[in-house]
């Protein structure tokens, strides 16, 4: 049951919270409904929940005219340059800002649509070669390159290695939040949110600062 899944999760997470000394309503739940069908989507939703995050444009198109209005759609996934228009008409948030490039597209874009997306920095963390993302030594400068435009950057977002052991995650999320932190002292502006944690990490992303935390399979069952 979707309903008993989410429940639990939110506990979960208000747990986490306390654990950690931080306030109720903190970390914000985004349900990853990534290959489920609106029906399922739509179950969820009558459980409350209102953030959903898809990893494909493709899909994220198809699903949104089927389902509610009022539910705030996050793309978590890599977003190509061909693909930023979709993107913007159907996400509110887009967390996979990796290049400069593709900011300055995504500027160009909303100011032609009129629209103000909230963007996330992805950033690489763990230097994982394979991953993308941006290095961290990077940020600053792609902030900077796109504060003229619509979107407005909202934070970091990362993504931790698949077998990183317990302390590797302490310090990949405590990593992101520490240059989260030297970016505001830098840049003088606020960059509240912290986009890091999943099924399996989690409570170690909420301890060292999550405002958001993406959820799929412990909602929604195995893809
Ligand atoms: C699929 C996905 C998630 C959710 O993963 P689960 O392990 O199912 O919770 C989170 N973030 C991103 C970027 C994803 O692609």
């Amino acid at each position: 049951m979707i309903s008993v899944n989410l429940n639990a999760i939110r506990e979960r997470i208000d747990a986490e919270l306390q654990k950690a000394g931080r306030n109720p309503g903190e970390t914000r739940l985004l349900a990853v409904s990534k290959t489920f069908p609106p029906s399922i989507i739509q179950e969820a939703y009558d459980a409350g929940q209102r953030l959903f995050g898809e990893n494909k444009v493709q899909e994220l198109k198809e699903k949104t005219p089927l389902l509610p209005d009022d539910i705030e759609w996050h793309l978590i996934g890599h977003l190509q340059q061909n693909k930023v228009k979709n993107a913007i008409q159907n996400a509110a948030w887009i967390h996979s800002v990796d290049s400069e490039k593709l900011l300055a597209r995504i500027n160009r874009i909303a100011d032609e649509l009129g629209a103000a997306p909230k963007v996330l920095l992805e950033i690489n963390i763990s230097g994982e070669a394979s991953k993308i993302g941006l290095v961290p030594d990077q940020a600053e400068q792609v902030i900077e390159s796109g504060l003229q435009g619509p979107a407005i950057c909202k934070g970091l977002m990362t993504m931790a290695p698949a077998d990183a052991t317990e302390s590797e995650l302490h310090s990949i999320f405590a990593g992101l939040r520490k240059l989260r932190d030297k970016l505001e002292q830098n840049l003088g502006r606020k960059f509240p949110e912290l986009s890091m944690g999943m099924t399996a990490d989690f409570p170690i992303a909420i301890a060292e600062g999550a405002t958001i935390v993406r959820i799929g399979s412990a909602i929604f069952g195995h893809r």
